[in-house]
């Protein structure tokens, strides 16, 4: 896209320039609107000029043509491939049967054939390996080059990332160097089969309301999504995946950094997206020390700690616990949120939970809308009864 001047209709009012906030339009010698190069096509200028003499060219298809299939990106750490690079290959495959294409997977790594193999027990068509020692941990200078190198090589339509630490880095850079858009923390993919685009949902403005982004004029259109967000697909059983060997084009002098040694962040250690079963605190908490009680109540049944943004805003516990929005996504079996109201943001990261068991003493309170199980009561009465049930139940299994 780029905006246009029709210099025949452009009177030189100049409210075009008055109202630009980026000092992109400017009037030339001939007093004519002129757009410069700082333009990042906001529109504000068309809808500015009485005279209707700027108008956004469209590029059909041009930048959009040449781009076929699906391609996830696979992330690992110390070896490991992180979970979401699979949730993420069930949405490529669901998103490529739409469109018709191939699902294609790019690993890159020291070890990344091994991994390869890994990636082909599920449902994929291709898988790009690019296995050097220098790319054994994620650096963004080699990394970007390699998937740069790939995407410019084999066009893939679609780019799937995950929206985790080293996926947002990735993606930021990868998407600035290929020149197109990137839509962060998606938590919906679909396709719109006319236009064949990527209908990238996500929440905005503060999660009231959820925004479906397009990215019309350029390839690849890439998204980041939040681990667990997606569904874990099945593996499959058929004839493995094509594996296509690449030779890197990065080398050791691509490593910016040079990493000494890996520190475990202790606030880090919640292991909150991994976690079966969480208990949640809230505001209705009431402090610190009560949460202790849930604690008590994770640990008798083997889950995780999390919390509202209420009450780890208010210094009651770190925020690696948080649940929602702004804080982790999660998809455990079982989800018990204590005095949580059930705010949207809160929501955002929790409601895809096979259970949701609310305790808040409020009936009318939001989180009893997407519960399964709701108690109306004084969460100080009902946890430490839950606790009792629960260890008594554990004391007698043990003895039969
Ligand atoms: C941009 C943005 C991002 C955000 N991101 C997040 C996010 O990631 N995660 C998040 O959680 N929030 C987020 N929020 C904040 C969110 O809007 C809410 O303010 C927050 O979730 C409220 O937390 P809460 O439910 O603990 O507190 P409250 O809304 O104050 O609810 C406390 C609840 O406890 C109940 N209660 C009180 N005492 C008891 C008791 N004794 N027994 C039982 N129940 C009791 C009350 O009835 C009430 O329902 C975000 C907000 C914005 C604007």
């Amino acid at each position: 896209m780029a905006l246009k001047v029709i210099k025949e209709r452009c009177t030189g009012c100049g409210l075009c320039v008055q109202v630009c906030p980026y000092n992109a339009i400017k009037l030339s010698d001939e007093n004519v609107a002129e757009i410069l190069e700082s333009c990042i096509l906001c529109g504000q200028c068309i809808e500015a000029c009485p005279m209707k003499a700027i108008l956004m060219e469209e590029k059909h298809g041009e930048e959009a043509t040449g781009y076929r299939g699906v391609m996830v990106f696979v992330e690992h750490e110390f070896g490991r491939i992180n979970h979401v690079s699979f949730e993420l290959l069930g949405k490529g495959r669901e998103l490529a049967d739409k469109l018709m294409v191939p699902l294609c997977a790019m690993v890159m790594g020291d070890g990344a054939k091994d991994m390869a193999k890994e990636v082909g027990a599920y449902d994929v068509d291709e898988i790009c390996v690019v296995d050097a020692p220098h790319l054994r941990e994620y650096q963004t200078n080699p990394y970007v080059r390699e998937a740069e190198n790939i995407i410019n090589e084999y066009r893939p339509e679609i780019v799937l990332i995950g929206a985790t630490t080293l996926g947002r880095d990735f993606a930021g850079a990868l998407a600035t160097r290929l020149e197109t858009g990137l839509t962060a923390d998606c938590t919906g993919l679909d396709i719109d089969l006319e236009k064949r685009l990527l209908l990238q949902t996500r929440p905005a403005f503060g999660g009231n309301i959820m925004a479906t982004i397009l990215c019309p004029y350029k390839r690849p259109q890439m998204s980041t999504v939040r681990p667990k967000v997606m569904p874990m697909p099945e593996k499959v059983t058929k004839d493995g995946a094509h594996i296509i060997e690449i030779e890197p084009i990065s080398t050791p002098k691509d490593l910016l950094l040079s990493i000494l040694d890996f520190i475990k962040d202790t606030a880090g250690t919640v292991n909150l997206a991994d976690a079966d079963i969480i208990v949640s605190g809230g505001r209705g908490i009431k402090g610190p020390e009560n949460f202790k009680m849930l604690f008590e109540l994770a640990q008798v049944l083997g889950g995780a700690v999390g919390a509202s943004r209420a009450a780890v805003d208010s210094g009651w516990i770190p925020y690696a616990h948080q649940v929602g929005q702004t804080g982790r996504t999660v998809r455990p079996k079982l989800y018990i949120a204590c005095g949580i109201s059930g705010a949207i943001q809160h929501l955002a990261g929790m409601q895809t939970s096979d259970i949701i068991v609310a305790i808040n003493k409020d009936p009318e309170a939001p989180i009893f809308k997407v519960a399964n199980y709701g108690i109306v009561g004084d969460l100080f009465k009902v946890v430490p009864e839950i606790i009792r049930q629960v260890k008594e139940r554990k004391a007698k299994s043990a003895v039969s």
